[in-house]
């Protein structure tokens, strides 16, 4: 199967009406879509998605913020979409992110980081079925053979 990865966009990105201009980069890029809701998320769900960072003294803060109103969770799919997707994210501190990046054009306190990526492909995995018990959707795009040689 194809790579996968887990993205999320956060209450900031929904608020701010990011969420067109996101999936869209992503679009455009070349990947595909396979999974996508809005979702707001109790506090042992966002504790379980960011378990590896419990001992963090953020940790609170940041399962605050990502239950403090819907989130859209998508699996998108391709060739490198783990590394990519975390390229066109962007760093983790908006003020380090480069300009063209999704958090270098629209964010700039680390805290308000409008969007989350797997960061690499076991995490994906478990993210996903994490977010997406149901699992991804299961289609093919009849642009293929015009993305991929
Ligand atoms: P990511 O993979 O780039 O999202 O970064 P991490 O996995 O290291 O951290 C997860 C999320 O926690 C980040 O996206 C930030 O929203 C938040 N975070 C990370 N480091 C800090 C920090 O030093 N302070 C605060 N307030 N939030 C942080
Ligand atoms: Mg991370």
């Amino acid at each position: 199967m194809a790579e996968q990865t887990f993205i999320m966009i956060k209450p900031d990105g929904v608020q701010r009406g990011l969420v067109g201009e996101i999936i869209s980069r992503f679009e455009k890029k070349g990947f595909y879509l396979k999974g996508l809701k809005l979702i707001t998320v109790d506090r042992p769900f966002a504790e379980r998605h960011y378990s590896d960072l419990s001992a963090k003294p953020f940790f609170n803060g940041l399962v605050e913020y990502i239950i403090s109103g819907p989130v859209v969770a998508m699996v998108w799919e391709g060739k490198g979409v783990v590394a990519t997707g975390r390229k066109l994210i962007g760093a983790t501190n908006p003020l380090a992110s480069e300009p063209g990046t999704i958090r270098g054009d629209f964010a700039i306190d680390i805290g308000r980081n409008v969007i989350h990526g797997s960061d690499s492909v076991e995490s994906a995995t478990k993210e996903i079925a994490l977010w997406f018990p149901e699992g991804p959707a299961n289609w093919q795009s009849s642009l293929h053979s015009w993305i991929y040689e």
